[in-house]
């Protein structure tokens, strides 16, 4: 089973797809965690990328489907996987549809964490303090958010034409979150 979940920047995302991926024994695939380690590492795709990243931009599609297809070409991924932090671009979508379908098989279920604007930038800034991400500065913060609702947020009604985007409360404690994914889910 191939599980989205797709959220504005500070929607618990990568939280919700940790507990799923645990629940479901599924490996989890993040481009945002792929993309710190890169540029942690200093491989020549870290610096050409941390630009981008540090100002809360969009790190272009020609270094991103690389990693996507290598992601999902996994053995481990063959059987299912959660996707977090992608596809964020209409051309990444049609990457992990493409490479889906020749697998035969699909994204079986979208699950968009509904948050209103105010709890993100809330969330991120409170993150801010604790991680220190370079990304949760005010003004990437702002950036990351218009980014969003520009380029992913269309994505939701690409996906929801098939009837598999499901709309989650994202406020609430992480285990209420959790719950209402697991009814939806059915597991
Ligand atoms: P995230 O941890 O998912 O909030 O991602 C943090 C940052 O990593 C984003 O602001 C982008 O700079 C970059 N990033 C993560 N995933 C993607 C993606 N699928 N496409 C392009 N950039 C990404």
């Amino acid at each position: 089973m191939f599980i989205l979940i797709l959220g504005a920047p500070g929607s618990g995302k990568g939280t919700q797809g940790k507990i799923l991926a645990e629940r479901l024994g599924l490996p989890k695939i993040t481009t945002g965690d792929l993309i710190r380690g890169a540029m942690r590492d200093g491989t020549p795709i870290g610096l050409e990328v941390k630009k981008y990243y540090d100002e809360g931009k969009l790190v272009p599609d020609s270094v991103v489907l690389g990693m996507i297809k290598d992601e999902l070409d996994r053995p481990e991924a063959k059987d299912g996987a959660i996707l977090d932090g992608f596809p964020r671009t209409a051309a990444q979508a049609e990457l992990v549809d493409r490479t889906l379908a020749q697998r035969g098989q699909r994204l079986n279920h979208i699950l968009l964490l509904d948050v209103t604007e105010d709890e993100l930038v809330r969330r991120m800034s409170q993150r801010a303090q604790v991680e220190g991400r370079p990304d949760d500065t005010p003004d990437a913060i702002r950036t990351r958010l218009q980014v969003y609702q520009r380029d992913t947020a269309p994505l939701i009604a690409h996906y929801a034409q098939r009837g598999i985007v499901h709309r989650v409360p994202g406020t609430g404690s992480v285990d209420q979150i959790s719950e209402a994914i697991k009814r939806i889910i059915g597991r």
